[in-house]
């Protein structure tokens, strides 16, 4: 990409390495989750850790910083050289504020409160994780003290995984949705609606193979490019990005209930989409990612459960389903479509319904306030977690694997994260209740698999902008809205309540 301005294009040009690094370390990245050696893993981590430091040097130099701060002054830059200056600054601040001892003791604690604890949940024993916890807290804490915040500590931490996104947005929208999900979730039950009554197709087991197969063919249909998009294998499914024209995720094989392989495909697909859509110019420039978590998690959640898990879709993909699983041969589209959408409150975040999903995040989100707040010890985190997942849900952990120790994200550092899961939700919804005014066919194009239209929409409105705008922006400008739950709680009602 050439700009206009020439402070910007010497950007530009400073920049590429530290896009090469995250190239390679994207790679590297993918490359451990799939077919690296176990063995390999410390050496892994040590080449790892360096070009993390090469990048933070290269970041830092004093006169690519001083090229930044010089943009910043300008007048009369175009959007996409506001976009790169903008990233950049937020990059180059952050890492100034937080000073190399604490970067350090943060990947230090991450790979050994990460591995004990791996074993603390095997073995269900918080006892033992909670030094590295509150070891992790207290990182965390002084972290979120040295890039400051205006209100609430854990501002600092939220900006960092979705720019401007504060406790008091939060408490707005966990205020409004929290209570009009619970109504909904216990009007299900009092009423024993269909979609709570767990499918036999559940318990049965699949061939892997075929599965795999499966989720190819749903991709071919879902128009995916293969050269420049592949598929593999992993435990935990993700999607990484070597470039706009390198773009691979992962799926899962547990061996029963294949709609969570299929989801989980159709899931990191959408992910992979918001990338291979973005404008090719913006290849190798700062612009390159997605504006923001939720924005990213809005494209997959949308292609998961509100295209992957409506009854046009179910039935489209049905007639493939049936010939690579023989045992849903049995069942009918619409029995199919209740498998595909049924609810449960049930511990564990990750297997959780459409419906349940959001109140996993609220009871996350509450910790993590209370704890930056300083209103809750660690050793307060496994009852005040069971006592309101039995509020929020109505069921109560037994043990701390179905409680506190179930998510990777706390041992990883990662405080913070968890909201931008809803906030996806909630604008994947947004994103559908526009698209459906501005594409007559919308229903009937799903129906006969046709999905450029959708495609093209999501390409105009989200995907060609990249980074360019901040996420608060992009919805504002493209869908004139913010993180608003009413669409999501009427999209919920429409499709649990009323059909
Ligand atoms: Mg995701």
């Amino acid at each position: 990409m050439r700009c206009e301005n020439h402070i910007v294009n010497q950007i530009l040009d400073a920049y590429k390495p530290m896009w090469s690094l995250n190239h390679a370390i994207s790679l590297m990245g993918w490359d451990f989750e799939t077919y690296m050696p176990t063995s390999g893993t410390e050496e892994r981590g040590m080449a790892d850790s360096q070009l993390h430091i090469l990048h933070k040097n290269l970041l830092l130099n004093k006169d690519f910083v001083g090229l930044v701060e010089s943009a910043k002054k300008l007048d009369g830059l175009s959007d996409l050289e506001k976009g790169i200056v903008r990233v950049l600054n937020r990059e180059i601040t952050k890492q100034i504020k937080i000073p190399n001892e604490l970067t350090q003791a943060e990947s230090l604690e991450r790979i050994r409160g990460n591995m004990v604890w791996r074993e603390a949940r095997q073995k269900s024993d918080f006892m033992m994780y909670a030094p590295h916890l509150k070891k992790m807290i207290e990182i965390k804490k002084q972290i979120a003290e040295k890039i400051g915040y205006e209100k609430h500590p854990y501002d600092a931490l939220l900006d960092s995984f979705e720019e401007d996104l504060t406790v008091d947005d939060l408490d707005k929208v966990f205020g409004e949705l929290t209570p009009r999900i619970q109504k909904i979730l216990k009007k299900l039950v009092d009423l024993g609606s269909p979609f709570c009554k767990e499918s036999k197709l559940a318990k049965s087991n699949y061939d892997i193979q075929s599965v795999d197969k499966l989720n190819h063919d749903i991709l071919t249909l879902l128009q995916y490019d293969r050269k420049r998009f592949r598929m593999d294998v992993s435990t935990h499914p993700f999607t990484e990005t070597m470039g706009l024209n390198d773009v691979r995720i992962t799926t899962r094989y547990e061996g029963t209930d294949f709609k969570k392989s299929i989801s989980s495909t159709i899931h990191e697909a959408g992910h992979a989409l918001y990338d291979l859509q973005r404008d090719q110019s913006l290849s190798v420039t700062p612009l390159e990612g997605g504006s923001s978590l939720a924005l990213h998690e809005s494209q997959s959640r949308f292609w998961e459960n509100i295209v992957g898990r409506s009854l046009s879709f179910v039935q489209l993909i049905a007639p493939m389903i049936r010939k690579q699983v023989n045992f849903a041969n049995q069942v009918s589209d619409h029995e199919l479509y209740l498998y595909f959408n049924n609810v449960k409150a049930d511990y564990i975040r990750v297997d959780a319904d459409e419906v349940t999903y959001n109140l996993h995040i609220a009871l996350r989100y509450e910790i993590e306030k209370k704890i930056f707040g300083d209103e809750l010890s660690v050793s307060e985190i496994p009852e005040f977690w069971n006592d309101r997942m039995e509020q929020l849900l109505g069921v109560r952990p037994t043990n701390d694997s179905q409680g506190v120790l179930q998510d990777t994200h706390w041992s990883s550092g990662l405080f913070g994260y968890f909201p931008t899961y809803t906030l996806g939700n909630l604008v994947s919804a947004i994103i559908a209740s526009k698209m459906r005014k501005d594409l007559e066919d919308y229903e009937k194009d799903i129906k006969r698999g046709d999905f450029q239209p959708i495609r093209e929409w999501l390409r105009l409105k989200i995907h060609q902008h990249g980074s360019s705008y901040a996420p608060k922006v992009l919805l504002k400008n493209t869908l004139n809205e913010g993180y608003n739950p009413d669409y999501f709680v009427t999209y919920i009602e429409t499709k649990y309540l009323e059909s």
